[in-house]
C-alpha cells in the first residue's frame, strides 16, 4: 500500500567475500522523496547501492522495494520492477552513439515507446538531441553523464539510484546535474543519490543518511543534517 515506504532497507550487511562492509543497514526511501546518502571515501556507499540492485549480495537482512522482498534479485529483474541504478563511473557504450545508446537501454518497461521517452530524454538534456549521432567517446564527461541519466531513464525508473553524478565535473556541469535531479523529482521519481558533495546534496535531498566504516552513523531531515554540529566529526571519524 501507498503508506508503505518505496524501498526499505532492514538489518542489511554484505562485502566481498569474507570481508565485510557494510553491517546492519536500515534506510527507507519514500515515494516523491529524493534521499542522500553522503559519507568519506570507501565508507561503503557504493557497495550499499550494488547491494540494493543487485549486483552485489547482502550477507543478512532484507530490501524491498514496492511492497516486494528483492533480497538478492538479480540486477535485471530490480530493473524491471521500476528500480534503475545509474552506476558510479558513466555506465555507457563508448563505441555506439547517443541515439544507440539510448535504444540499447530501452527494455520495455511501462506503458511508454522508445520515441515518446527519448523524447523526453532529449528535452531534459537538449545536448544529447544535438549531438544524437555521436559516439560516447566523443562526448566530453558531462555529457557522458548526461547520457547515463538519460539512458536510465529508458527503463521508467519508480526509484532511480545514482551514484556520485557530480564527480570530476565542471561547477556549471554540476549545477546543472542537480537542477535535473530536482526535476526528474518533481515528475514524480524517487531518488536515492550517492554523493561527496555535501553541501549540494543537502540542499537538493528531503533526507539524508551519513556512512561511515559501513554503519549509518546519522541520518534526518538534510536540513537537520546540514545543521548537525557533529556533521563533520561524524564524517570524518565515523563514530
Ligand atoms: P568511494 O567514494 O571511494 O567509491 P564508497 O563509500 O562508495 O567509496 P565502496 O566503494 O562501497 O565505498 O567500498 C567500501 C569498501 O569495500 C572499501 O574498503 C573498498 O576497498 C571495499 N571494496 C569495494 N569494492 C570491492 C571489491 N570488488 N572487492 C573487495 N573489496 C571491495
Amino acid at each position: 500500500t501507498t503508506s508503505e515506504p518505496l524501498l526499505k532497507i532492514a538489518g542489511l550487511s554484505s562485502g566481498y567475500g569474507r570481508v565485510s562492509v557494510l553491517e546492519g543497514i536500515d534506510l527507507e526511501v519514500d515515494r516523491q522523496e529524493i534521499v542522500v546518502i553522503l559519507g568519506p571515501n570507501g565508507a561503503g556507499k557504493t557497495t550499499l547501492l550494488n547491494s540494493i540492485s543487485g549486483v552485489a549480495s547482502a550477507s543478512a537482512g532484507h530490501v524491498t522495494f514496492d511492497g516486494r522482498d528483492i533480497t538478492g534479485a538479480k540486477p535485471e529483474q530490480v530493473v524491471r520492477l521500476g528500480l534503475t541504478h545509474c552506476r558510479e563511473g558513466w555506465q555507457i557504450f563508448q563505441r555506439l552513439t547517443v541515439e544507440e545508446n539510448l535504444v540499447a537501454a530501452h527494455i520495455g518497461r511501462g506503458g511508454k515507446s522508445f520515441e515518446a521517452l527519448r523524447a523526453e530524454v532529449f528535452e531534459l538534456f537538449p545536448i544529447l538531441k544535438e549531438r544524437r549521432n555521436s559516439v560516447g567517446s566523443r562526448m566530453s564527461g558531462g555529457q557522458q553523464q548526461m547520457l547515463a541519466i538519460g539512458r536510465a531513464l529508458m527503463a521508467e525508473p519508480v526509484l532511480l539510484m545514482l551514484d556520485e553524478p557530480s564527480l570530476g565535473l565542471a561547477p556549471k556541469i554540476v549545477h546543472q546535474i542537480f537542477r535535473i535531479i530536482l526535476e526528474l523529482s518533481k515528475a514524480g521519481i524517487s531518488i536515492l543519490l550517492v554523493e561527496q558533495n555535501v553541501q549540494r546534496a543537502l540542499k537538493c535531498g528531503d533526507y539524508a543518511y551519513l556512512l561511515n566504516t559501513g554503519r549509518i552513523r546519522l541520518h534526518g531531515p538534510a536540513q537537520d543534517i546540514a545543521a548537525h554540529s557533529a556533521l563533520g566529526e561524524a564524517y570524518l571519524c565515523g563514530a
